[in-house]
């Protein structure tokens, strides 16, 4: 028998669950550290006919994954695609674990009551306990004829692929949740899907709110005179305008180049302009440097 498929189940690990004798909780942790998901409200709620208020269904472990985005991705968005191999409900009976065109019949181990009722004698007189029925596992159905597909189980093991709509303007460290694509349970409903984002560092742009901010090294006949330059953008090469005079450490702001907004519109790319100063003249060119320094330059 394949326990795998059995991973996420209810009562799996024989001494898990042992009713209501001596209300002793500390068995819900055995099994070798395996993640039951469930807590007491649950199973008080089970009992007690949910008398208690809402009734929460148990629900399959979360799985959580890292992704890695470019910086570009990371500014517009994108869509990816994420396979992972995990417990899902099995496709062919929809999770009933019945065969495809067959029906679901009471359980003859619980009388369809999905519990199993024991009568123990003790000294305080007879108790009487109940437990989840093993053979249906609390649904109080099985099905004719165990599907094919999933041996009965409802859920299986395999690889599934999904399809993960990256919003833009997201940063390293946050998480996008897919609901119900963590594993699958039997009786239950799924589990979630987290996605931890990683964006890989590009060392020209950093984000700043909205904006983005690049540094662009001009020479200083540039500077002085104004001049044309190439620009590398996240939206591809532009032609950057140097208007003449221009400072070490100025700042020039390339409108609509930034990160998209929610109202659709964009941030700005700003441009600090780094001047490089020559370490090395010509004869003639130092001259034309002192006769500057002469003018008052
Ligand atoms: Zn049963
Ligand atoms: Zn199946």
């Amino acid at each position: 028998m394949n326990k795998d498929y059995y991973k996420t189940g209810f009562n799996q690990g024989q001494g898990g669950f042992g009713g209501f004798e001596g209300f002793d909780f500390s068995g819900f942790n055995q099994g070798g550290g395996q993640n039951f998901d469930f807590d007491l409200g649950d199973i008080f709620g089970d009992f007690f006919g949910g008398g208690g208020g809402r009734k929460k269904q148990k629900k399959g472990r979360d799985i959580t994954v890292d992704m890695e985005l470019s910086f570009q991705e990371s500014v517009f968005g994108a869509i990816k695609k994420i396979k992972l191999t995990k417990t899902s409900k099995c496709n062919s009976c929809g999770g009933t674990g019945a065969e495809k065109g067959t029906q679901m019949q009471a359980c003859s181990a619980c009388s369809g009551y999905g519990k199993v009722r024991e009568t123990k004698k003790s000294i305080f007189g007879n108790f009487i306990t109940e437990r989840i029925c093993e053979e249906c596992s609390g649904i109080g159905k099985i099905p004719k004829e165990k599907c094919s597909v999933c041996r009965g189980y409802g859920i299986l093991k395999r690889e599934e692929e999904y399809e993960v709509k990256i919003p833009s303007d997201i940063d390293d460290g946050e998480t996008i949740r897919l609901t119900g694509a963590g594993e699958a349970i039997k009786d239950g409903s799924s589990g979630d899907l987290y996605i931890r984002i990683r964006v890989k560092n590009n060392p020209l742009f950093q984000k700043d709110g909205k904006n983005l901010v690049t540094e662009l090294n001009i020479k200083l006949t540039d500077a002085v005179l104004g001049a044309k330059y190439n620009l590398e953008t996240l939206d591809g090469n532009i032609e950057l305008k140097i208007p003449e005079g221009m400072s070490f450490g100025e700042i020039l702001r390339v409108k609509g180049k930034g990160i998209p907004k929610e109202n659709g519109g964009r941030g700005d790319l700003y441009v600090r302009i780094n001047i490089k100063t020559p370490s090395h003249l010509s004869k003639q060119a130092k001259k034309v440097f002192e006769d500057l320094r002469g003018e008052g330059v």
